[in-house]
Formats: C-alpha cells, sequence, structure tokens
C-alpha cells in the first residue's frame, strides 16, 4: 500500500527566516519538495520565474480562482498569493512530502482540508529583532517595511492554530528542530497503523 506524503506548512512573520530555514530543511529531506506559489507580486532581483514563485498577472490570478486551481490563496501585502492545488495532491499522493510557505490566511485554509498536516509557525528570538531583520533586507520600500511590521501582530493572534513552534534564534538549531518535527510526526501511530494492521491480520 502506498503511503500518502506528509503536509507541512511553515508560516511566520516576514523576517523571521523561514525562506532560509526552508531551503536548509529541503536540502536534508530528499523525499521533501517545496510547493511553488503563484503570485502577482513583482519579481525580486534575483527572483526566477517557476523557481521563486509562478510570477502572473491579476487576470491571470483570477482566472486560477475561478477555475478553483488553488489548495488556497491570499492578499498579502496588497498582492495576491496561493498554492496551486494539483501538484500538492499529485506529490502527497505518490508519498512525497510537501513543503507549504505560506502566510497565516493560507495555513488555515489549508487546515480546513488537511486537519492532518503539520503546522509550524516560525519565530524569530525577539520582536526587536523581527524589526531589523526587516528593515536590514533593504529589498521593501518603508512603507512595505511598516505594513510588514503592523501585520507581524496580526499574524500572532493565530499563532495557537499551529502545532509547533520554532524559534529560529540559530540556524542549525531551528533546522534540527523542524527534522525533529518531521521525524516524530512521520512515526506518528495514525501514520503507521495501516502497517501495524496488515501484521495483526496476518497473526490470524
Ligand atoms: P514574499 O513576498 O516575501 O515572498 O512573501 C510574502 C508572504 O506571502 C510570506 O508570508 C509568504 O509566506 C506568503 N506566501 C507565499 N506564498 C504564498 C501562498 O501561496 N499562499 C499564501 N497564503 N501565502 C503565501
Amino acid at each position: 500500500m502506498n503511503k500518502k506524503g506528509l503536509l507541512i506548512v511553515v508560516s511566520g512573520p516576514s523576517g523571521a527566516g523561514k525562506g532560509t530555514l526552508c531551503k536548509a530543511l529541503l536540502a536534508k529531506h530528499n523525499n521533501l519538495t517545496l510547493s511553488i506559489s503563484a503570485t502577482t507580486r513583482q519579481p525580486r532581483r534575483g527572483e526566477r520565474n517557476r523557481e521563486s514563485y509562478y510570477f502572473v498577472s491579476e487576470k491571470e490570478f483570477t482566472e486560477m480562482i475561478r477555475q478553483n486551481d488553488f489548495l488556497e490563496w491570499a492578499k498579502v501585502y496588497d498582492n495576491y498569493y496561493g498554492t496551486p492545488k494539483k501538484p500538492v495532491l499529485d506529490m502527497l499522493n505518490s508519498g512525497n512530502d510537501v513543503l507549504l510557505e505560506i502566510d497565516v490566511q493560507g495555513a488555515l485554509q489549508v487546515k480546513k482540508e488537511f486537519s492532518d498536516g503539520v503546522f509550524i509557525f516560525i519565530f524569530p528570538p525577539s520582536i526587536e529583532e523581527l524589526k531589523s531583520r526587516i528593515k536590514c533586507r533593504g529589498t521593501e520600500t518603508p512603507e512595505a517595511i511598516s505594513k510588514r511590521i503592523k501585520s507581524v501582530y496580526d499574524e500572532l493572534k493565530y499563532v495557537y492554530e499551529y502545532d509547533y513552534i520554532v524559534i529560529n534564534d540559530n540556524i542549525d538549531k531551528a533546522v534540527e528542530e523542524l527534522s525533529a518535527i518531521i521525524t516524530a510526526e512521520k512515526c506518528k501511530t495514525k501514520r503507521n497503523c495501516f502497517n501495524i494492521d496488515a501484521i495483526r491480520r496476518e497473526a490470524r
């Protein structure tokens, strides 16, 4: 029997270091694939279409919503972001683990459909540290920076919807914690009972 993959959802404020942690996690787990989102945001320097995101127009995004192509979608800081449904379902059905790096609104939508998913919130060591990380990135305008800082407080309201919190104080330690979460989740009884049931049937 083919075991379904694990759906891992990672959220957290911008500047928490989600991108870096996800990259390190992907390098460590070869059964784990990152879902590539669609967005109406303009590409930043160094970002490549179909690698970082599918960069689409608002018209294309609206059409994808109409076609029911998204697992979830949300407006985040004036732009639309969405997770294309089919690749995620195909990967899970073929036994691959899938990582979604999405905002809180999107994670709540996914949770409704995939209560079996693993929901992880990444947070920096302090709010001061977070503010300085957002400012230091240098990729955003001052208005965008203050919008991102304000939204941190809004996002924190939903932290209790997540199964785990990982504090990104030290990258190696945070990646180790994320790996430990994946390992533990894979060992959960509910994800393995079909193996045990098969053995019990044999014994009869
Ligand atoms: P950025 O513009 O910095 O790449 O991403 C901004 C925010 O959008 C981040 O919090 C990121 O996690 C979130 N995001 C990226 N892709 C998706 C997606 O497909 N769906 C949702 N809901 N949020 C996303």
